[in-house]
């Protein structure tokens, strides 16, 4: 009989001529478990996913009320699902008064795929601004905002009428004018190798915006969900964008993602024509109970208060000469290294020693930390204590 590795390559499509091949057998808390005993620590937690580690007991609670229940009854938006009603209105509790709608999809790219709608039908423009080094998400018009030649040439054509400004720079902001529709933004760039914009830039953003009637639209689909240190990282800057996009932290673990706007600019799907944006299984109940519980896990665990000081002691305690720097906000966290060949075999090494780091789309030099918010002091000395022998050896 062939093995579940064998058959991962035979009869699963790849998307890399080099796969991780790590089978996971369960996963409980940080940790992620192997078919013959390995044990690792998440320290990239599904990718900014299980920011309250895998399987929490109240997320799963919540998943097997739903389960005695119902699953999927309809196309979202026509039957009152609690589920959904209920979490949705948790969501906009968080939020300032200006988000009053939220419509849930399966993944962040379709998040992305609506905001980018809802945008171009309301302010009746076509034009989009995005930041080089994006990642928005791989369908077409998600695809459309990477800022990476190589993406854009392998899928030409995509979307017509997106440009893109380089992230963090105030003098190309002149480019957003009356004629844009929308500034497409992550509040922090993730897939860059974690870049943090300044207050001040974020600031112009926004003033830029309400100078053309240009909507900004942040993606927090890697920074949502208290990974920062706050709840959503626009929190940071003092600054709200008209539409927020969200995913990966939202569903506990459970496949989820939504855009959030105010009615107004929501209420365009609705007439003329008719069911503008349809999804058969966005906001699966499963999913929104799974996401309601997640929220309050985030709240009554007080993880979001507890972000700063477990960031701080990964930065006291990765301090090493073949470091360049550490960047980030909170949880989100990059290791800057020289090389690639560097962040190759440190990840390689850690995975061997039990620790699962990783590295980004747009910056293969820099290792991924962005572990569950619940890890503890303990661990964290645990995990930098193998990234720092990994660096020792290959750095
Ligand atoms: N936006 C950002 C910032 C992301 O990191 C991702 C995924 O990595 C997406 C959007 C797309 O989300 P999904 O993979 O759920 O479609």
């Amino acid at each position: 009989m062939l093995s579940n590795r064998e058959l991962f390559l035979m009869n699963t499509a790849q998307t890399s001529t080099s796969p991780r091949m790590v089978e996971i057998e369960r996963a409980e808390g940080i940790y992620l478990y192997g078919p013959e005993g390995q044990k690792y620590m998440d320290l990239v937690s599904g990718f900014n996913v299980s920011n309250i580690g895998h399987r929490h007991p109240k997320v799963i609670q919540a998943i097997q009320a739903q389960l005695e229940k119902y699953l999927h009854v309809t196309v979202y938006g026509e039957f009152v699902q609690a589920p959904q009603v209920q979490f949705a209105t948790d969501l906009l509790a968080t939020l300032p008064h200006s988000f009053q709608s939220v419509y849930l999809t399966n993944s962040g790219a379709e998040a992305v795929e609506g905001a980018m709608k809802i945008a171009k039908r309301y302010t009746g423009r076509r034009q989009i601004i995005a930041a080089r080094k994006a990642y928005h998400g791989s369908t077409q018009g998600a695809l459309s905002l990477i800022g990476n030649e190589e993406y854009h040439q392998a899928y030409a054509p995509l979307l017509p009428e997106i440009s893109f400004i380089n992230f963090n720079q105030q003098e190309d902001l002149e480019s957003i004018t009356n004629q844009t529709a929308a500034v497409i933004l992550e509040a922090i760039q993730g897939e860059a190798g974690v870049r943090v914009p300044d207050m001040a830039y974020m600031k112009a953003v926004r003033k830029r915006c309400d100078e053309t009637g240009t909507l900004l639209i942040f993606d927090e689909i890697q920074t949502g969900f208290g990974r920062t240190g706050k709840l959503f990282a626009f929190e940071h800057f003092g600054i709200v964008p008209d539409i927020l996009m969200l995913a990966k932290g939202i569903g506990g673990g459970m496949p989820l993602g939504a855009f959030v706007a105010p009615k107004q600019i929501m209420d365009v799907i609705k007439d003329n024509p008719m069911l503008g944006h349809i999804t058969t299984f966005g906001g699966h109940p499963v999913s929104c109970a799974a996401a309601k519980a997640s929220l309050e896990v985030i709240r009554d665990e007080k993880l979001i208060e507890q972000v700063a000081d477990k960031a701080q002691l990964f930065r006291e305690l990765l301090s090493h000469s073949k470091i360049k720097e550490i960047r980030g906000l909170g949880l989100m966290m990059c290791i800057q290294l020289e090389t690639f060949d560097q962040v190759y075999h440190v990840s390689k090494y850690a995975a061997e020693n039990g620790v699962m780091i990783d590295w980004y789309l747009h910056c293969e030099t820099a290792l991924r930390i962005a572990p569950p918010l619940t890890i503890t002091k303990e661990q964290i000395e645990a995990a930098c204590a193998v990234i720092l022998k990994g660096i020792d050896i290959y750095g």
